[in-house]
């Protein structure tokens, strides 16, 4: 049987990754209607309801439904995206929507971001359906769209528009589940956490003039280099939370990184991928990113747009990130006017029925392993779900032959890449995890 889903699980991905379904951030790119039609083929007669939910053209989301005979039972949500980040195709050794498979490995945008999952959870969810599961609690699959751009026309909009539909107690998506080694055995990341986005517009003022008497003007082309250079520069107090220390001590990693007097000092002696995970995990970030100003080479600009990405921690208030900005700024901040949007970090607990669940299957899955609770940098679809009230988690699981650094970073990298030996552990995974939360 293993082999059989196995198999279905790679030609699904290999067909998902072939639809290329490339979000640029633009409404008419996407078209995920492809991949939600394939993903709808695949589970039609499996004696399932599906929906549909299209709130753009192209834009098309797919929801599949196992009703749980038990009202008081628990709902399950698998969802993944169907959406993937475009590429430059000089960095790839392969076709990067080819969807070859060669030696046990299928290459291919989306291999681990997330269509790999997105499969397994589909075959996982047919195959259940088709052996007659009829559990108490109910079992939903979401195949959605628009993942890669704040869910504007996915998770976003759903949670906002259908959440009668949706709703979940639990929800599981991207990410986590490679396997670390470590003397006390394998460990298994799973993101309970995400660091919030405070997306900043820093307009800075100037006054215009002509460019050919440049001596003492109030240039903001000038000011704005400053204002950059403070941003880059400033450096905000190391912060730990209990989720990173958990992290650090079940990997048993260096005991200075949940040290706030040391974990600066130690995290720049790190290689610099780990150091840059290091600190993003116990800081709040500021990465200037765009600029747009000035109008012609002979005038002295009176106005330059900055955008800021900044990135904040778990309990920071947009009042506070606001306030580090200014900090930042310091006494040029008269000069500017900023303009934010505050998508404040989420988080599940760890003490719930679905994080035991998880430890039980996992463990006979991957012997001897234990869940390590972590944090992401970024963002996912499980933002919307756990403020609408659910406990969400990143997951899935992956087999030695995908390390850590690799995984990492094949994420909107070059070469993705995902092997059937993990397309096997997470279908294993799906099918061990909903029996055990709903049967
Ligand atoms: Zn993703």
């Amino acid at each position: 049987m293993a082999d059989d889903l196995t198999d279905e699980a790679t030609a699904l991905l290999q067909d998902l990754i072939r639809n290329k379904c490339v979000n640029d951030g633009t409404v008419g790119s996407g078209d995920e209607v492809r991949s939600s039609d394939r993903l709808t083929e695949y589970l039609e007669g499996c004696g399932s309801d599906i929906e549909h939910y299209e709130p753009q053209p192209g834009r098309r989301s797919v929801l599949a439904k196992i009703e749980g005979s038990d009202p008081t039972a628990p709902t399950l949500m698998l969802m993944g995206h169907t959406d993937v980040v475009p590429v430059n195709p000089e960095g790839w050794t392969r076709d990067p929507f080819g969807g070859e498979l060669d030696d046990g490995m299928i290459w291919g945008r989306g291999a681990v971001d997330m269509l790999n999952l997105t499969s397994t959870m589909a075959v996982a969810f047919s195959h259940l359906a088709r052996s007659g599961f009829r559990p108490r609690g109910t079992l939903l699959f979401l195949g959605v769209a628009d993942e890669e751009a704040l869910g504007t026309w996915g998770a976003k909009y759903l949670v906002e528009h259908e959440l009668d539909a949706m709703r979940s107690d639990y929800v599981i998506t991207e990410s986590g589940g490679y396997q670390v080694p470590t003397p006390a055995g394998v460990r298994l990341p799973i993101m309970v956490e995400e660091k919030g986005t405070f997306w900043s517009n820093i307009t800075v003022h100037g006054t215009p003039s002509h460019a050919s008497q440049a001596y003492r003007t109030d240039n903001a082309l000038v000011t704005a280099a400053e204002v950059v250079r403070r941003i880059a520069e400033y450096r905000p107090e190391a912060q730990i939370g209990d989720t990173w220390r958990r992290y650090v001590e079940g990997l048993g990693l260096p005991p200075e990184l949940t040290d706030p007097d040391q974990v600066d000092e130690f995290i720049a002696d790190l290689p610099l991928a780990l150091g840059r995970i290091a600190h993003s995990c116990t800081h709040t970030t500021m990465a200037p990113t765009v600029a747009h100003g000035g109008t012609k080479t002979n005038i002295i600009p009176d106005r330059v747009d900055l955008q800021v990405d900044v990135r904040t921690m778990p309990g920071q208030s947009g009042e506070a990130a606001r306030d580090m900005l200014l900090e930042a700024i310091g006494d040029l901040a008269d000069r500017v006017d900023i303009t934010s949007n505050d998508d404040p970090a989420t988080a599940s607990p760890t003490d719930t029925p679905l994080w035991d669940s998880l430890s039980r299957v996992t463990a006979k899955l991957c012997e001897g392993s234990a869940l390590v609770p972590t944090i992401m940098t970024g963002g996912t679809d499980n933002r919307f779900f756990r403020r609408a009230g659910s406990i969400g988690y990143g997951f899935g699981l992956f087999s030695r032959r995908i390390r850590f650094e690799d995984y990492a970073k094949m994420f909107h990298g070059h070469d993705e890449r995902v092997d059937q030996e993990s397309l096997n552990l997470s279908t294993q995974l799906w099918l061990a995890l909903a029996e055990d939360v709903l049967a």
